[in-house]
């Protein structure tokens, strides 16, 4: 491994921000996948609020929102991103039950027993896995769900070079079996687990972030720190291609006890 390399979160926010608002979405996943999660969650009417925590520019949440009744928050750190979502939310006529809003998932400002869902793609670990679980319990309805997706090891033993990337990058990183368990932990029946395919990575992932590399590289010629950006993207790629047998984005569902 590179040892220089970097975690994305020592990367200066404003130009992650620029690079990111470049594609649809921030993180793998895929409509497919949002929808095939939400199948699993029986409980929404017209009248149930959800919340989309770390929603990026929403290209998960329109998903949801076109595939469900009912109001979605959109919360997340970066206003650029919350514009983005709220201009998508308004070209696809989801302004009205839609709504993004500047926020952070360690201090957000819903009601106790105020949701009946919490989604969450790709994002949990800013505030670390079992944190965001038990955190973000109170604002649920009792029956309510949860389902987020986060990065997870498909086996118990895997090559150095990845267990050393992906612990210095995330600390809790971990098994299904050890998620799964955290979930129930937490106070949630652990309704379904499973394992984002493949394309959610190599379609969806990284392909679109190609035009928008060589677009940034232009832009930012001579910027070392948008060179160094650009090249912890493309390791972390490569790493995936050859160790996705040992790693990947795994869907975690549970309902409130
Ligand atoms: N959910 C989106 C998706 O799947 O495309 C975005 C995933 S991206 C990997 C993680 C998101 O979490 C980013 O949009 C980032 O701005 C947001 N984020 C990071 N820290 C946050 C915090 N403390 N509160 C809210 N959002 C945060």
């Amino acid at each position: 491994m590179d040892n220089d390399s970097k975690s994305i979160h020592e990367f200066d926010v404003n130009l992650i921000c620029e690079y990111f608002l470049g594609v649809e979405r921030q993180g793998p996943g895929s409509p497919e996948v949002t929808v095939k999660a939400l199948s699993f969650i029986d409980n929404l009417t017209g009248n149930s609020k959800i919340a989309d925590i770390g929603c990026g520019t929403g290209g998960q949440t329109m998903i949801l929102a076109r595939h469900t009744p009912g109001n979605v928050t959109g919360i997340d750190f970066f206003p650029a991103f919350i514009d983005r979502f709220n201009e998508n939310a308004a070209s696809l006529n989801l302004q009205d039950r839609v709504h993004g809003k500047v926020g952070s998932m360690d201090n957000l400002q819903f009601g106790n027993g105020e949701l009946d869902l919490i989604w969450s793609e790709g994002a949990i670990y800013n505030i670390g896995f079992e944190r965001g679980l038990n955190e973000w319990k109170r604002f649920l309805k009792k029956g309510g769900y949860i389902a987020v997706s986060e990065v997870s090891w498909f086996t118990d033993e895997r090559p150095e070079e990845i267990d050393v990337f992906w612990k210095d990058a995330y600390a809790e990183i971990d098994t299904i079996p050890a998620k799964t368990a955290q979930v129930q932990k937490a106070g949630y029946i652990p309704v379904a687990t499973f394992v984002l395919p493949d394309n959610c990575w190599s379609e969806h992932f990284y392909p679109p972030q190609v035009p928008v590399q060589e677009a940034f590289l232009k832009k930012h010629a001579g910027n070392k720190t948008a060179e160094e950006l650009i090249a912890n993207q493309r390791h972390e790629e490569k790493l995936y291609a050859k160790y996705k047998d040992y790693y990947g984005y795994v869907f975690y569902i549970g309902r409130k006890i």
